[in-house]
């Protein structure tokens, strides 16, 4: 394959120590496309709970996937941690990660939000509901399938099909309601545009606030973490009259995506990436994990960040997400079929 030119971000170490000193004993060498703040705690709480220390390369996913690849039989990477099942999958596709058998991840992590052959699981999730502006508003759509009313046409905000928080959740749309179903679908839903798709969930919100969307998509934790602190000028006060629905509530309920990782197929570190992923299915690293980013934990039982529950509570889609991540081929004919960008 082509060598890719990367703009990885290192931490902590950098990559040639990584390298020189791959296989160690008690270290762990975690490649991350998450990059927030309070992940570092639960890094630093990991090392002080088992003497193993952690060097970590940071990166988007998609060049992370590549860089292991790339490295093959000599990837100095233990652990790929990510976002969105779609990626998971494609890393599984791509080869760079491995089955484990744990007992303490099968009995921690639903069995929706893990990989059939555990080469992946997820730890934290996000919800992917409508917001909405309710001075405009009166009557907002329940579902996803209302989304495509032409009672809303110019009305809709949502991201570009290039994104995998759209890839996936057509492809829900497609695991729950059938491919034709999901065309249809896409089409009225393109049909409502207010904009050509563009930005991230941040700017979707930021849409609402300035008059352009009536109705955008967003994750849940964006609009959590603008309601728990300023971000660039959106925060409770710009939101304060924005609605929200979790859609789906006497369907299939709300679409989730996931943040979650595996073991690296190659991992000098086999034991400790192991322990690591155990490690992140604790109460207490669950508790890091989801709230340090305004997410529900994988984990039934442990406690949601107040800023997540705000939003109140809500019936989740429970189909299994490796299903889904399947049907994003299926996905990007839609989309190109509809004429979604
Ligand atoms: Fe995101």
């Amino acid at each position: 394959m082509r060598q890719t030119t990367t703009a990885l971000i290192v931490c902590a170490t950098a990559a040639t120590a990584i390298a020189s000193s791959a296989a160690a004993e008690g270290e762990l060498n975690l490649y991350s496309s998450r990059h927030y703040d309070t992940d570092e705690r639960l890094y630093s709480d990991f090392t002080e709970a088992t003497g193993i220390t952690i060097n970590r390369i940071e990166g988007n996913a998609d060049e992370l996937i590549a860089r292991m690849e790339a490295e093959g039989a000599n990837s100095p990477a233990d652990i790929l941690l990510t976002v969105d099942t779609s990626r998971l999958e494609r890393a599984k596709d791509a080869g760079v990660l491995q089955a484990i058998d744990s007992e303490v991840l099968e009995m921690r992590i639903p069995a929706s939000l893990q990989d059939a052959d555990n080469q992946w699981f997820g730890f934290s999730q996000r919800a992917r509901i409508i917001f909405y502006d309710k001075s405009d508003v009166t009557e907002p759509p329940l579902t996803y399938v209302d989304l495509a009313d032409p009672a809303y046409e110019g009305m809709v905000c949502h991201r570009s099909s290039t994104n995998v928080y759209s890839q996936t959740l057509v492809s829900a749309i497609i695991e729950n309601h059938g491919a034709d179903a999901a065309t249809t679908w896409a089409q009225g839903f393109v049909n409502n545009f207010a904009r050509d798709p563009q930005g991230g969930d941040t700017d979707q919100l930021r849409g609402l606030v300035s008059g352009e969307c009536d109705i955008s998509i967003s994750n849940t934790y964006y609009f959590a973490r603008a309601l728990r602190k300023d971000v660039d000028g959106l925060n409770a006060e710009a939101l304060a009259n924005i609605g929200w629905v979790f859609p789906a509530q006497n369907a299939e309920g709300a679409h989730m995506n996931l943040s979650g990782g595996g073991v690296a197929a190659n991992a000098p570190n086999r034991e400790n990436a192991i322990k690591f992923l155990e490690y992140l299915a604790s109460d207490q690293a669950q508790e890091y994990f989801s709230a340090g980013n305004d997410e529900y934990p994988a984990v039934a039982g442990v406690g949601i960040s107040p800023s997540v529950a705000t939003l109140g509570m809500f019936r989740p889609d429970s189909v299994d997400l490796s299903k889904v991540a399947k049907n994003v081929p299926a996905a990007q004919t839609i989309f190109n079929e509809v004429g979604w960008e």
